[in-house]
């Protein structure tokens, strides 16, 4: 790997940009400089956006049957590159080779979804809404689309939008993360052997400027952005502001409610997977781990041995389960939170603040913490932390948790963990938040299901994925129709 400058993928060609900021990318297992991104310049998002305007007139007028064979070929390349993708996802981003492997597929998904477009697109007819007149609905393609992405998956996220918006018959732009560039490049790589016409997808490497560029500039007609909670307040007041349709994913922090009668063994399993995966830096991580009725007598041992087992290192050595965070800045910021939890009455049942990873001295590495005896006006209970931390809340009943749940900022995902059919029955319909986990402890959407989120955690109306994207991706057109018989006698 060299630590190459990135380029831009503009209107069908490799383009150098001439940005003058840009960010030394470097694998976080072992602070190795692997790529450079720079950082695009206004004028630059001026050339891709007039692209892929240009690009739209004529793309939005190729029948969809037509549009999804670009995609059945992307699905198969993909496929075709499925472990080097994983593999870059992991030196990039951290992340285990088995987590970096199940993101890649979640991306094919909603390839396999978006060709169903035809299908997903149909209009409504209404024959006679009044004496010989007729109504109906069609969807017609928003315009240019630009996607933000975050750094957590670098493969993924562009999959939530691109493929619907590419079907629908919409160009597209993506801004990857600056600090993850690699694998959405690789993904151009495969995009250009697709052979898309000139200018309806495109790349752009960038940082904050860019991004604004983006969100201002009036070629563009819909955003979508993940990443942090007052990133994605930003971006939804700014592109808003400028006319477009936009959704902002943002940040979390994910309560999972364990009663005394949940399954020890699987919980467990689950708990430890959804907290330490991707070392924690999930937006669908559990995070804080409520205790209800004194269930953290039957779990904050095997919770504890379960932490102190779990192995840290590079993500594609064997037998490895967490990687590295993303930068040594982060992971000061999350030894910080560590200390502050502390600091305000926790109590440390494993501390990982100190890891030393043979082979790997100069990586990000933090191991698995879990603080316990957290009360929910701790610091801990209520900031997103993003980082291997558990922190354990013990509270009376299930009411009690439903509060704690619904008294919290974010509500991107919820869990619940028991053997009661009616205590989860309560918890499905009474917990604030988007994606719910019965038993489960990453409630990710499949992707024919919107990738919701609510209260912080999501800034819009229409989510990613499914359907939602379709209509997001769309703009209804209704047609009230007349004809006259008098106009066919002369037939
Ligand atoms: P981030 O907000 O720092 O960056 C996301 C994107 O925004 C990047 O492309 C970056 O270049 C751009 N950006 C950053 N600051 C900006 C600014 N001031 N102005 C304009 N653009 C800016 O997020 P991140 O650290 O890359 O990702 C982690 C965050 O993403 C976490 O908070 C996580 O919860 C969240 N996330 C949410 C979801 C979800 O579905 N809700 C999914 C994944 C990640």
């Amino acid at each position: 790997m060299t630590s190459e400058r990135l380029s831009n993928f503009v209107d069908g060609a490799w383009r150098v940009s001439n940005g003058a900021g840009s960010l030394e990318v470097r694998n976080p297992a072992s602070n190795e400089v692997i790529a450079v991104t720079p950082f695009s310049t206004p004028e630059e998002v001026d050339a891709v956006a007039q692209a892929a305007a240009r690009a739209f007139e004529s793309w939005r007028r190729t029948p969809a049957t037509q549009r999804i064979q670009y995609l059945f070929k992307l699905k198969a390349l993909l496929e075709e590159h499925f472990d080097d993708l994983a593999r870059q996802i992991t030196i990039e981003n951290g992340k285990i080779l088995d987590d970096a492997r199940g993101e890649i597929r979640r991306a094919i998904e909603n390839v396999e979804v978006a060709c169903g477009i035809p299908m997903l697109m149909l209009g409504d007819f209404s024959e006679d809404i009044a004496r010989g007149i007729d109504e109906y609905m069609i969807r017609q393609p928003v315009g240019v689309v630009a996607s933000i992405c975050p750094f957590n998956f670098p493969g993924m996220i562009p999959f939530w939008y691109m493929p619907y918006a590419l079907a629908t018959g919409n160009t597209v732009i993506i801004k990857p993360s600056e600090r993850t560039p690699l694998t959405v490049l690789r993904v151009f790589e495969l995009l250009e052997q697709v052979g898309f016409p000139p200018g309806v997808v495109n790349l752009l490497h960038g940082s904050h400027e860019t991004v604004n560029a983006l969100l201002d500039h009036p070629s563009i007609h819909a955003i979508t952005f993940v990443g942090s909670t007052p990133v994605a307040r930003h971006v939804y007041a700014r592109a808003s502001a400028a006319g477009k349709r936009v959704q902002a994913q943002g940040g979390a922090k994910n309560p999972v409610i364990v009663l005394p009668d949940a399954d020890v063994e699987m919980t467990t399993k689950i708990i430890m997977d959804s907290v330490y995966g991707n070392a924690g830096q999930r937006c669908l991580a559990a995070a804080n781990i409520v205790m209800v009725a004194g269930a953290e007598k039957i779990f904050s041992s095997v919770l504890t041995e379960e932490a102190e087992k779990r192995v840290v290192g590079f993500g594609l050595d064997q037998g490895v389960h967490m990687g590295p965070v993303i930068s040594p800045q982060s992971r000061a910021r999350i030894q910080g939170l560590i200390q502050t939890g502390i600091d305000e009455g926790a109590v440390p049942l494993v501390d990982g603040r100190a890891a030393t990873i043979a082979g790997y001295p100069d990586g990000y590495f933090l191991r698995p913490t879990i603080l316990a005896g957290v009360r929910p006006e701790h610091t801990v209970a209520r900031t997103e932390i993003f980082g291997p931390v558990m922190t354990v809340l013990e509270l009376d009943t299930v009411d009690d948790a439903i509060a704690f749940v619904n008294n919290g900022q974010y509500g991107n995902m919820a869990c619940v963990f028991t053997g009661s059919g009616a205590a989860a029955r309560k918890f499905r319909n009474e917990a604030q938040a988007g994606n719910i986990g019965i038993n489960i402890g990453v409630a990710a959407p499949m992707a024919f299901f919107p990738f919701s989120g609510w209260k912080e955690s999501f800034f819009g109306t229409l989510h990613g994925q499914g359907k939602h994207a379709v209509e997001f991706f769309t703009q209804t057109k209704v047609v009230v129709e007349r004809w006259l018989k008098e106009w066919s006698r002369q037939f």
